[in-house]
Order: C-alpha cells, then structure tokens, then sequence
C-alpha cells in the first residue's frame, strides 16, 4: 500500500552494478564509476511530463542505483512534481546526500538492503548505521532488511541485536538460490523457519505446488 497519491507507477532498474560484493548476489564487484553512463534527465523528464500524469518512480538495481552519479539531481527534479521511492544499501555517498535533501513527503518508500557481513568486511557498520539514523530522524517511511542467507545464519542475532541498540529494526527476506548444495528457499527446514521468525509466512518459500498454510 502506497502513501502518496500518483496515477501512474515506473519500476526503474537504473543499473547492474554494485559497491558490495554479497555472496548470495551476481552483480558485486562489479562497480565501475567512471564508465557508467549518467541519465539523460532532459529528455527524461520531458517523456514522463508528455503523458500528463503524476508518477511514483521506484528506483531499484540488479545492483545499487545510486552509483549512477546523476541520480541525485533527476530525483530532487522529479520530485517538484512526482514521487518517489527506493531500493538502496545506503552506503554511496551521494545516497545521504539526496536523502539530507529530499523531502520526506515527496518520498513512499524507502527501503534499504542490509548486507551485514559486507558491512562487515568493508567496515561499513558504522556509516550505514550513521545514514539510517538520519533517513529516519527525517521522517522517511523506512524499511530495513536482510537476507537470512544460510551461511550467515549463527552470526544473524549478533548483527539484528547491534542494529537494534542503534534504533533499527530489521526484518528478514528469504534467500533465494543455491548454498551447501541446496536450493533455497525450498530447503529451509522447519527449524530455520522458526529461527529466523518467519512464522505464517513460511508459505512463501514452499516448493511450487506445496499447500499453503496461510
Ligand atoms: S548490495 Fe544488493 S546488489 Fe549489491 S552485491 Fe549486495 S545483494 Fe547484490
């Protein structure tokens, strides 16, 4: 459900590239700042001011969009009159810089990756943690998630318990792909649903053809 009012929805993949390298993800590793090609804004905004509707653009990647450098400035652009929303890890500079910006208001949903072993190797903690504090303390309808990536799972309550003595609540995302020689998410057990709390949701990672149980 959407809090802002648009009669019109773009899903923009804005790139595939991205600053963390996540072990459970294809586009890591793959950052190459110089070379991308930025958004051509003008002609942009003139297609969408064409059709004469109000848009909500979700801004997403196969990778971080935020490491396309004109994101910033065709964002506080469109937000004169359109909406927005994102899918970020937070950690690209010019990611805090439109968010210390923005209006909130002009904002539907903001929901950031949290990769904490990437955090981790990169020391990144501390500046993701920074940067969400902020989102929040501005009044961004934020959401905060992770993968309950197999490999990660005895380190899981370390990072969620650090998260939230900082204020930030985290909630879970199944991991979809191979580990150990297993495909998940068919292969969480009963008790990796029960640890990682999904509960009623555990529907949502059955085997196509499995009966739900609401
Ligand atoms: S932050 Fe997202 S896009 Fe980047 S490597 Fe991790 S999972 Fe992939």
């Amino acid at each position: 459900m959407t809090s802002v009012p648009y009669d019109a929805w773009l899903h923009w993949v804005v790139n595939d590239v991205c600053n963390l390298a996540c072990p459970y993800c294809s586009a890591g590793n793959s950052w190459k700042y110089d070379t991308y090609a930025p958004i051509d804004i003008d002609t942009f905004l003139q297609s969408i001011e064409r059709t004469g509707k109000t848009f909500l653009v979700r801004f997403t990647g196969g990778g971080e969009p935020f490491l396309t450098r004109n994101l910033p400035e065709l964002c506080l652009r469109l937000a004169e009159r359109h909406y927005l929303a994102f899918n970020t890890n937070l950690i690209p500079a010019r990611a805090r810089q439109l968010f210390s910006q923005l209006s909130p208001d002009r904002v539907d949903n903001l929901h950031c990756s949290v990769h904490f072993a990437e955090l981790e190797r990169q020391d990144l903690h501390a500046r993701f943690i920074d940067t969400a504090q902020m989102v929040m303390a501005r009044g961004f309808n934020t959401t905060f998630a992770a993968v309950a990536y197999p490999g990660h799972r005895d380190r899981l309550p370390q990072w969620i318990d650090m998260y939230r003595s900082h204020g930030i609540r985290i909630i879970l995302a199944p991991f979809n792909g191979e580990w150990d020689g297993k495909t998940y998410p068919q292969s969480y057990s009963e008790d990796d649903i029960r640890y990682y709390g999904f509960g009623k949701r555990a529907h949502y990672f059955q085997a196509p053809g499995a009966s739900a149980d609401g």
